[in-house]
């Protein structure tokens, strides 16, 4: 059957769903159109672009009757940068949203009965305040068509730089720090880089802040071997209140990778410190670090609340990064096992248990689906909680059987995408565990993503398991 819909077309649509992206879903005489930028509940006349057999994509070309849930979004280039899905939605319908996305996946894709989601699911958390809540940017750098030296953000997926200095979800203070190395470049002609022609020199400006601390770091990526004037340029910088660290990052390759491997430090010291709960972090130019610390504590909060610890227990902390969630189990259990498979990474955790004083918490590089097996069988470390915090694509199912076979007390899932955490829930479900608690906690305001925790426990009888580790051991 042939599309009746075609490129170009323009069409009336009522939005009733809102996509996986945040993007608004209407039907057209039941042909369904994923046309971003509109919101729940808009009458929009949109054009399409792109039309697939059973499917098809549109712009927003005009709203002709606005949603009750329409808000004016805070930035007015948030449909140009496309950083922010939904910022043109008002915060408590994005929480709804972003409820609905982990209930209707856990009952769709996890088969979790409904009724029983509905008595465990607490309320997303949400923030008090959703904006200027990012402690990190990195801001291109590169020139107009008149050879004005700019900053801003790329465009949506292109490497077009838009001016602009002042993201409503970051720190208010980048703006005067941006200023003052555009200035900077201006007065001393040091030229911004350029992708084509790979010449020039100041690539990147990454700003990043410790919330509690008020320590800022600038880093600036260079196309060179060090920052002409650097001292002139790290005194001004040293003026703005809570500058810490300023050092320069150098990146000589033709990438899309931001930053470089060797670093310089230009002004005082080479990182920052910040606090998630009690624990400390030291976090340089090339560390990792959650990017919404006080979504960051509520959601560790949350983990520890549901692991339940007494103290004597023995915890396994799976895709452990830096080991923020392995430090702050460490204050409540007996041991814990951090298992990551980026070497650097388990370095900083290591450093931060010690900064720390934490000595309860040890940490192996290396796949979870290998580490686990291995410490297990061989070493014969056991589990009364595991906690997993795995990246999008969820959890391998070999590691899912090590646990079940490691048989925890309660497991603890952190996920950053709904639809495996379901699936991996499935599988969990199927093998002795039962969902006792769920909540999203809301780390990214304004985008599509949801952050979520959940608690599996052990049924107290479960045959099947017994037969099935029975088997297990016969092999
Ligand atoms: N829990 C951490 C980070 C979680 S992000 C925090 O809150 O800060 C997911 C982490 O899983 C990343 O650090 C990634 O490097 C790691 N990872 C990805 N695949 C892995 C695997 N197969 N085994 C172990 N770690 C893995």
């Amino acid at each position: 059957m042939e599309c009746f819909m075609k490129k170009n077309d323009m069409v009336k649509v009522t939005i009733e769903d809102i996509g996986v992206n945040g993007e608004g879903i209407g039907k057209v005489d039941g042909y369904t159109l994923f046309i971003k930028d509109a919101v729940i509940g808009d009458v929009v006349e949109a054009k399409v672009t792109k039309a697939k057999k059973n499917y098809g994509y549109a712009r927003l070309v005009n709203i002709a009757d606005e949603s009750e849930f329409r808000v004016t979004p805070r930035c007015d280039v948030a449909r140009q940068c496309g950083g922010c899905q939904i910022q043109a939605m008002s915060y408590a319908r994005q929480l709804e949203y972003k409820n609905e996305k982990v209930r209707n996946n856990l009952i769709r894709l996890g088969g979790v009965p409904q009724e029983l989601l509905d008595e465990v699911m607490e309320p997303v958390c949400g923030m008090e305040e959703p904006y200027r809540y990012r402690n990190k940017a990195q801001f291109p750098v590169g020139t107009d068509r008149e050879g004005n030296i700019i900053t801003g953000f790329y465009a949506g997926r292109t490497h077009q730089i838009i001016p602009h200095m002042d993201c409503a979800i970051g720190r208010a203070e980048n703006k005067e720090i941006l200023n003052i190395i555009i200035s900077f470049m201006k007065e001393f002609g040091l030229s911004p880089y350029d992708e084509t022609s790979h010449k020039g020199l100041i690539r990147h400006i990454l700003i990043r802040t410790g919330y509690r601390t008020g320590e800022i770091m600038v880093c600036i990526v260079i196309n060179g071997n060090g920052i002409p004037h650097g001292d002139t340029l790290a005194e001004r910088l040293a003026e703005i209140p809570g500058m810490t660290s300023v050092t320069y990052s150098v990146n000589r390759e033709k990438t899309n990778v931001i930053m470089g491997r060797e670093a310089g430090l230009l002004w005082g010291q080479a990182y920052i410190t910040d606090y998630i709960g009690d624990i400390k972090y030291q976090i340089s130019p090339l560390s990792f670090y959650q990017v919404n610390p006080v979504q960051t504590e509520r959601l560790y909060e949350t983990a520890l609340e549901y692991a339940g610890l007494h103290g004597d227990e023995t915890v396994w902390d799976l895709y452990c990064g830096i080991g923020t969630i392995s430090l702050f189990l460490a204050q409540k259990a007996k041991h814990v096992y951090g298992v990551e498979i980026v070497p650097q990474a388990i370095e900083d955790a290591k450093k931060n248990a010690q900064i720390n004083g934490i000595e309860n918490a040890r940490f192996y590089v290396g796949k979870a689906e290998d580490v686990l097996p291995e410490k297990y069988e061989n070493d014969g470390i056991h589990a009364d909680i595991i906690v997993v915090d795995p990246p999008r694509k969820g959890c391998e199912e070999s590691v899912l059987h090590t646990m079940v076979k490691m048989q925890p007390e309660r497991i603890v899932y952190v996920s950053c995408d709904s639809a495996t955490l379901a699936r991996d829930v499935k599988y969990l479900r199927g093998s002795g565990y039962e969902v006792k608690r769920v909540k999203g906690v809301d780390m990214f305001p304004h985008t599509g993503h949801t952050e979520v925790v959940c608690l599996l426990s052990k049924l107290k009888s479960s045959k099947h398991i017994e037969v099935e580790l029975k088997m297990d051991k016969l092999i």
